[in-house]
């Protein structure tokens, strides 16, 4: 199997952009010491974490042009890798509000129980119970770290494991740094959450 080549994202690494993870860091440390019962600080510390993240993401993306766009959903039809309880549990609540939440919760069972190893899943190109009919997610605010730092350089049809180009894709994986995973992780257990898994698996009822 090919290796699709690494790229170095400059912005990635500058001042502004450390500016941000450390808001990001900070907002997590502060629910670290808060009541772990208490769901609203929390709630508030993983909304201002990530739009300190989301912010990091634009300041990246527009430094280095990448390939996404809204409605470009081949990333969409994999099952994100390395999500974290609290991240779920932040999900499953948008999916509670959705009218149909019932489909959509039997729709992630159904896929969580035919999972396979990553390579073979991506090329089933199955689609996120959460992605609408016009290529977005249903839940967009509240999509999970792994699904905001997946991006491109590469043209959006190298991402489709079916394109002749696919080995050759560049997707840089804009994950926050390590020790924020931690964080969300320590919390997710602090709440008796599921530490980390797929989306699929982390969203079957
Ligand atoms: S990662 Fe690829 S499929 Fe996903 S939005 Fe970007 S270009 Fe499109
Ligand atoms: S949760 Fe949203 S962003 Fe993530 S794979 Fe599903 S539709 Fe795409």
């Amino acid at each position: 199997m090919t290796t699709p080549p690494t790229i170095t994202l400059d912005a990635a690494g500058s001042p502004e952009a450390n500016a941000l993870l450390t808001t990001m860091l900070q907002a997590l440390q502060r629910a670290l010491r808060a009541d772990p019962g208490d769901v609203s600080v929390l709630e508030r510390a993983l909304s201002e974490a990530l739009v300190a993240y989301d912010a990091y993401l634009d300041l990246v993306v527009t430094a280095h042009p990448m390939s996404c766009r809204a409605g470009c959903t081949a990333c969409c039809h994999d099952n994100p890798r390395g999500v974290t309880g609290v991240e779920l549990e932040r999900l499953q609540r948008a999916v509670g509000a959705l009218p149909d939440a019932a489909a959509v919760r039997a729709h992630f069972a159904r896929l969580a129980a035919a999972r396979t190893d990553a390579d073979t899943w991506r090329r089933r190109r199955e689609t996120c119970p959460l992605l609408d009919a016009e290529g977005r997610c249903r839940a967009y605010a509240f999509r999970p770290l792994a699904c905001r730092a997946f991006v491109a350089v590469t043209p959006a049809d190298w991402c489709d494991p079916g394109s002749p180009s696919y080995a050759a894709r560049v997707n840089p994986h804009l994950d926050p740094p390590r020790v924020i995973l931690q964080i969300l992780q320590a919390l997710s257990a602090r709440r008796g959450l599921v530490v980390a898994t797929d989306l699929h698996t982390g969203m079957a009822p």
